[in-house]
């Protein structure tokens, strides 16, 4: 364009000639000029509304592509910002160019919308161009046709590869978070980057789909942008029926409101750009569905290009992108919040039950002490010592399930951690079949034991581990049907020390293994709820595993039997 224009100047006799495009918001903007430095520094980049030179052209001679407009015709209104009036007189002659006289050849396409213009003045003999000089100049409009043309259409297209990238880059940066701030800060840069932004905002809406307060305002540079409440109202209400409509709206000086916008908003819009420093603005609704989440606001400050209708259409693809991210997030939350709420939950019940547990424990200890006292009196009756011993035996179930319920808090407490050090599996399985033989051989079942030669140590607390093994072996003892048979086995496993407790009795179906080890759950299998129990004992032995950092693993089938297996870390010593 430039070449066109210097063409102009050096070999049709002009001493200024500038190309000119229409721009997307009925502007048309120098693009190259050629000429003095004066006009050049004058001319390059100026923007004047189309429908100036449309009303100029009405006016205008017809010379081919030319328009030529005698300073007799022009709107003498026209203003300062039309056109440029050289500081020249005009020569004496009846055909002198006069300062104010305009030549211009209007650019159409083949469809005849009008994309620029190439305009000259200043001819350097100082006369209206004849037939030969205007042959000259149709040439050169012709070139400066074409050659405008095709810079738009290179400009639209490199504009839409430039957004469909920014597109791509947040589509996949803020798609893959689940936080709403590293949404922000994950898109941030592309957002302003693929838009060239100045900066930008962003704000959310609630469940009510209210911001400000409440909502989230998020800057560019991190900084927080202050908006008065009649601003964010302004926002929220132009969000929601941008997003009813499907539309972007674009606040600048001197551009038309949308429908989104009032007049009256519009101009407390621009002055608080002005404040700001910002000269225009891109606002763009962010949603899923039909709900609106928000809106996305990118700024560019004065002398930046106008926002273009890709860039429009790229940013409403980009506030279906957001919303839907913001919407994960926000159940990603909302999920976050209720599993936090339940742990709260949890430990509260944790500690309900072992405040009980405290606080049962004395009592009960002195009404046994008294018990114990009373059974010991030589001149009991025998309805008054069976009644003694009913009172004992109950006293000392309760004894075992508050034992049990402080067992469970303690080894559930982080705050209460074991002291690890090597332990000998074997020797405990030792001790907790010697404990469980008479109640074996009561029920004649066959109690086999596979231990190693020698000790198998396993990392951790002696006691807990102790409660383990005695709290398996007395399930699959209680849970076998006499006559029945339970193995017991202690192995060593690469880095691991097993302990395997398998039974052939009535078995766990696949509903219940799911629950087993949760506090208090028994199976509802009727010959389990036959049997004493609380159902704390696997929930002990579960915690105990955990905290060792070995796993619990159960096989069972109804009727069959079950196979408990205790993976620990081994020790070495
Ligand atoms: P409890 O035996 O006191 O009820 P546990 O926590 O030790 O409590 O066990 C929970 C439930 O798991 C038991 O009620 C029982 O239904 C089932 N269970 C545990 N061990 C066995 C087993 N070896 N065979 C069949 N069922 C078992």
């Amino acid at each position: 364009m430039q070449l066109i224009a210097e063409g102009v100047t050096q070999l049709a006799g002009f001493g200024v000639a500038a190309i000119s495009a229409v721009r997307e918001d009925g502007k048309m903007e120098v693009m190259a000029v050629a000429g003095s430095d004066a006009a050049r520094l004058e001319l390059q980049g100026r923007r004047t509304p189309v429908d100036r030179l449309t009303s100029e052209l009405a006016k205008a001679d017809d010379w081919g592509l030319l328009r030529f407009v005698p300073h007799e015709r022009l709107d003498p209104d026209a203003g300062e910002d039309w056109g440029w009036v050289p500081d020249v007189a005009p020569i004496d002659d009846e055909n002198a160019w006069h300062p104010l006289d305009m030549l211009v050849a209007p650019l159409y396409d083949d469809d005849g919308a009008l994309h620029g213009s190439l305009a000259m003045d200043l001819p350097i003999d100082g006369r209206r161009p004849g037939q030969a000089q205007r042959a000259v100049l149709n040439q050169y409009a012709e070139q400066s046709r074409r050659a405008v043309l095709v810079a738009l259409e290179r400009e639209k297209l490199a504009d839409r590869v430039r957004m469909a990238d920014a597109a791509r880059r947040i589509v996949r940066t803020a798609t893959a978070q689940l936080s709403l701030d590293r949404i922000v800060a994950d898109s941030r840069e592309a957002l302003v980057e693929g838009f060239r932004a100045a900066g930008m905002w962003l704000q959310t809406f609630d469940r009510d789909g209210h911001g400000g307060a409440r909502g989230e305002l998020y800057s560019s540079d991190g900084s927080h942008v202050h908006l008065t409440p009649e601003l964010i109202e302004i926002a929220e209400g132009a969000a929601h029926r941008a997003w009813e409509q499907q539309q972007v709206v674009v606040v600048a000086p001197d551009r038309a409101f949308s429908a989104a916008l009032s007049a009256e908003q519009g101009a407390l819009v621009l002055a608080f750009l002005r404040e700001i420093g910002v000269e225009s603005l891109l606002f763009t609704p962010l949603g899923a569905g039909p709900e609106c989440l928000g809106n996305l606001v990118l700024t560019r400050t004065a002398g930046a290009p106008e926002w273009t209708e890709a860039e429009a259409t790229t940013a409403l693809d980009i506030g279906h992108d957001l919303g839907r991210a913001i919407l994960n997030a926000r159940i990603f939350e909302r999920e976050h919040q209720l599993v936090e709420e339940l742990q709260q939950l949890d430990t509260y019940k944790g500690q309900l039950l072992a405040t009980v547990a405290h606080e049962l424990k004395n009592p009960l200890t002195s009404v046994m002490g008294h018990l114990e006292m009373l059974e010991s009196s030589p001149d009991l009756t025998g309805t008054t010592r069976s009644s003694l011993n009913a009172m004992d035996r109950g006293a000392r179930r309760m004894v075992r399930v508050i034992e049990d319920l402080l067992l469970l808090s303690k080894v559930g407490d982080p705050d209460d951690p074991m002291i690890a050090a090597p332990v000998d599996l074997a020797r405990i399985v030792d001790d907790v079949v010697d404990l469980i033989t008479v109640p074996a051989e009561q029920k004649q079942l066959e109690i086999t034991v596979e231990l190693p030669a020698g000790p198998v140590f396993a990392l951790g607390d002696h006691d807990e581990l102790d409660r383990v093994a005695a709290n398996l072996v007395s399930n699959a003892v209680k849970y076998t049907p006499a006559s029945g048979t339970v193995r017991i086995v202690v192995d060593r496993t690469g880095d691991d020390v097993v302990l395997t407790v398998a039974d052939e009795g009535i078995g766990i179906s696949q509903d219940d293994l799911l629950r087993l080890g949760t506090e208090f759950f028994r199976s509802s299998n009727p010959e389990a709820v036959a049997q004493p129990g609380t159902g704390l004992g696997l929930a002990i032995v579960r915690r105990i595993v955990d905290r060792h950092g070995g796993r619990l693993e159960i096989q069972s089938d109804l009727g069959r039997g079950s196979t408990f297996q205790v993976w620990l870390p081994a020790a070495s010593a």
